[in-house]
């Protein structure tokens, strides 16, 4: 599903910067082309506030507020990457909304995308910036994210944005058996290696893919 509005928002520069980042992303090696086109329309500016929507198309996470991000565009590109080149994509979890930029990405490229976050005002922002994108195959829930999203599993791809010391079990007995795809960043709050773990069966076949920099995955409590 495309987005269909031109949201083209902050003039010239915004449409020049966009282009370099699209460059930068090529640079770092993303070479899907149904990635970088989804990332050259989909307006960033409007997930940020009005006081850092200027800075929307550099290469950067910048916060969000609540002491989170807005994830790195050349991070959301890679982890989008990985999930359409590695198996179906039906039914794909995230986990980790934050104001919703990630899900509009991957919304274009997939059936379906379920995502789960713990603040509560965080979420509805997401909701109110896919509506505004008219995105209709995005659902939504407040909850930890580290117990998954039982009732509508099991996932093609599970994707987490924020980074657990260790893989919570549940989201594994998540994936479809026949190839899920478990996409997290594991280990402390400095530095985490994104791993890739694909089910077969009962088997994890696992693989890294990059050192990488996440928020924590904050497991227990969620926050009104
Ligand atoms: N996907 C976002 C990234 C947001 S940062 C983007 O596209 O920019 C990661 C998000 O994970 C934060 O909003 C944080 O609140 C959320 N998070 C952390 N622990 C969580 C948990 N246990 N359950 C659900 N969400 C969690």
């Amino acid at each position: 599903m495309r987005i269909s509005q031109n949201l083209s928002g902050i003039g010239m520069t915004s449409q020049r910067t966009r282009e370099r980042l699209l460059g930068r992303l090529l640079e770092q090696g993303i070479n899907d082309m149904r990635v970088l086109d989804v990332i050259r329309s989909t307006p960033r500016h409007i997930f940020l506030d009005e006081a850092l929507s200027h800075r929307a198309y550099e290469d950067v996470a910048l916060p969000i507020g609540y002491n989170q991000t807005i994830s790195q565009p050349y991070i959301v590109a890679r982890m989008t990457e990985v999930i359409v080149n590695s198996g179906p994509t039906d039914k794909v979890l995230e986990i980790g909304t934050g104001c919703g930029y990630q899900t509009a990405v991957i919304s274009q490229l997939v059936k379906n995308v379920y995502s789960i976050e713990r603040i509560r005002p965080l979420l509805d922002r997401a909701r109110r910036n896919l509506r505004l994108l008219r995105v209709r195959n995005a659902e939504f829930s407040h909850r930890d994210g580290s117990l998954g999203w039982d009732e509508k599993a099991p996932f093609d791809a599970i994707i987490a944005t924020a980074a657990p010391q260790k893989i919570p079990p549940e989201l594994l007995r998540q994936l479809n058996p026949e190839g899920g795809r478990l996409i997290i960043p594991v280990g402390g709050e400095d530095k985490q290696e994104l791993k890739c773990l694909t089910r077969l069966g009962e088997e994890y076949r696992e693989k890294t893919i990059e050192s990488v920099r996440f928020v924590p995955l904050l497991v227990g409590q969620i926050q009104d």
